[in-house]
This record gives C-alpha cells, sequence and structure tokens, in this order.
C-alpha cells in the first residue's frame, strides 16, 4: 500500500498585514510543496486593509490555502487558536505574516519532527533589545520557573512546529486567558529548539507595545499562579507582626521609660505604609477576581465571519 506523505498545517495570523501576506505565502508554499502536503491557514484577525482582497486574489491562485476572517480583532493569540481548531494537519506549523520568521527553518522543523520530537520551536537568535529589556525578561522567566513551575524558554515564541498530539491537547484547554508561551509549555511533549534569526518586517511595524506585552507577561503570571496571593497574604503578616512589636516599643517607652511619644509622625508614616500595602494586595486580588470574571462569562475565543477556499 501506498503511503501518503504527510498533511501539514501552516497557521498563519494576520492583522493589517496585505502588503506582505502574497510573498510570505508564495515563499511558504513554494518551500514545502515538494516535500509533503500542504494546508495554509490564513487567520485574518479582524484587518482594516486590504487583506480581504488580497487573500481573496490568493485563494484564486493557491489550491492549498484556506482564508478564515475573524469577525473583528481578537488579537494574535485567539487568532492562533483558531487556526489551530480548524487545522487538519499531522503537524501543524505557526507563523508570521510579516516575514520575520524565515521560512528556511521550517525544512529543519519538519526534519526534526520527522525524527520524533513532538515539539519543535524557533529560538531567536541576535535580538537588538535594550539591556533593561533583557533584564526583565530574565527576571520574568525565573519567576515563572519559580512560582508556575512552567519552564518557558528564553526567545522562544510562537514560531514553532506541534504534533497532531501537542495540538489536540492544546485544543482542550478552554480557558479564555490564553498566555500561549506558558500553554505551550503546559502541554509537554518532547521538544527541540531551532536557533533561527528574524528577518526584518516586509513592511509595517510591530504590533506589540511596550504595554501589551506587560499585559501579557501579567496575564501570563496570573493565569498560571496563585503565589502572588500568597505573596500578599504573607507580607499581610509581616506586616502585622512588624506593627505589634512597634506597639509594645511604643508601651515601653510610655511606661518604662517615661518617654513622650510624638504621635502624629508614627500615625502618618504608619498609615501610608498600611494604605500601601491595602492598596497593592487589592490590586492583586482584583487582577484574579477580573481573571474569574473573564473565565466566567464562557465567551467563545473568537468568532468566524468567513472562511473560504478552492474547494
Ligand atoms: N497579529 C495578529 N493580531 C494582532 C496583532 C498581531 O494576528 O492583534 C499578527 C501579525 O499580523 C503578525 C504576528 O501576529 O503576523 C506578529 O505580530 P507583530 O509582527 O506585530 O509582532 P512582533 O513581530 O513584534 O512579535
Ligand atoms: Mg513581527
Amino acid at each position: 500500500m501506498m503511503q501518503l506523505s504527510p498533511l501539514v498545517s501552516i497557521v498563519i495570523p494576520a492583522y493589517n498585514e496585505a502588503a506582505s501576506l502574497r510573498q510570505t505565502i508564495s515563499e511558504v508554499a513554494q518551500l514545502l510543496l515538494p516535500h509533503c502536503r500542504l494546508e495554509i491557514l490564513l487567520v485574518d484577525d479582524g484587518s482594516t486593509d486590504s487583506t480581504t482582497l488580497v487573500a481573496h486574489q490568493l485563494i484564486q491562485e493557491f489550491d492549498c490555502l484556506i482564508y478564515i476572517r475573524l469577525s473583528r480583532n481578537f488579537g494574535k493569540e485567539a487568532a492562533l487558536t483558531a487556526g489551530l481548531h480548524r487545522a487538519k494537519g499531522d503537524a501543524v506549523i505557526m507563523l508570521d505574516a510579516d516575514g520575520q520568521h524565515p521560512p528556511e527553518v521550517l525544512l529543519t522543523f519538519i526534519r526534526l519532527w520527522r525524527e520524533g520530537y513532538e515539539t519543535v520551536y524557533g529560538v531567536q537568535e541576535q535580538r537588538d533589545e535594550t539591556g533593561i529589556v533583557k533584564i526583565a525578561k530574565k527576571i520574568y522567566y525565573g519567576l515563572m520557573l519559580r512560582f508556575a513551575s512552567i519552564n518557558i524558554p528564553a526567545n522562544a515564541g510562537d514560531f514553532r512546529l506541534l504534533d497532531r498530539k501537542a495540538v489536540d491537547s492544546l485544543n482542550l484547554i478552554t480557558e479564555n486567558n490564553r498566555y500561549m508561551k506558558g500553554l505551550y509549555a503546559w502541554v509537554g511533549y518532547r521538544s527541540m529548539a531551532v536557533p533561527f534569526t528574524a528577518r526584518k518586517r516586509h513592511s509595517g511595524h510591530s504590533r506589540f507595545s511596550f504595554l501589551k506585552l506587560f499585559k501579557l507577561g501579567l496575564s501570563g503570571l496570573t493565569g498560571f499562579s496563585v503565589i502572588p496571593l500568597k505573596l500578599v497574604s504573607i507580607t499581610g503578616l509581616l506586616v502585622s507582626i512588624f506593627a505589634f512589636c512597634l506597639g509594645i516599643e511604643i508601651l515601653i517607652e510610655h511606661f518604662v521609660s517615661q518617654k513622650p511619644v510624638p504621635g502624629w509622625p508614627t500615625l502618618a508614616v504608619g498609615m501610608m505604609f498600611f494604605a500601601g500595602i491595602e492598596l497593592l494586595a487589592l490590586g492583586i486580588i482584583g487582577e484574579y477576581v477580573g481573571n474569574i470574571f473573564e473565565e466566567v462569562k464562557r465567551r467563545p475565543l473568537y468568532l468566524i465571519a468567513e472562511e473560504i477556499s478552492q474547494n
């Protein structure tokens, strides 16, 4: 019996990338079609440029292309999830639409997958980041490892190949907080890193500002660990012990040393200190309450407005 070559799905999330799509998709198709059966899922994350128009043209040219348009901009993580739900491949590869992920690396991904690795991820080399960002990332990944027991490899992102087993496992996860890097690590499986150097964007600029990255990081930490809540309780306990000792000291000064204790500075400092701690504690609890609120609503992660392909 002749064995069919494996089906590989490529998931490409795109938000206003009309200028890059043609190049990205034709590069991938040219490179991979001789090696495997191919399915390219272009997930349009509510673009407002001419992405739809370009996609409709590309559909006529590539019979392996499937175009999925989300009803609005749901964010990259939701777009990837939509692609993972739809992909039928024995392996699924996620690739940015802007051309930053070099397609040649895909051949290495597929080779390692055929050797038995269930996850093959790209590790970006030579990132032009400032020292502060590097240190912040180190601390963050250290915290994730310590607090959440999730080992997220540094400089690895969504550029990766997942075996069908890993995709099915990810698809079992229904939570709304989709910190993908954490989820990849959480599902586990045998994995292998492949270094790559990111290319320049074909056009446009990155959509991930520092604020967006900070929010993503926070959702990762609170989505995978309740340690920040425990730290709040511990801080509360330590502060109470401190306040108790201070009270004893004041009593001793008053009754034993008979020294007059100045009232208002002690009060002012104490009040400010406690107010600060209380607000911090409330903020951290608020993060979790917010997460619970998002989860209990059970809203769908994305909505599909249109799905087209040649057949
Ligand atoms: N993207 C998306 N939805 C968004 C933001 C980005 O689908 O809300 C896509 C974007 O089109 C690109 C990929 O995610 O294909 C990576 O985005 P970007 O290049 O802005 O991020 P960076 O390269 O800085 O990580
Ligand atoms: Mg990019």
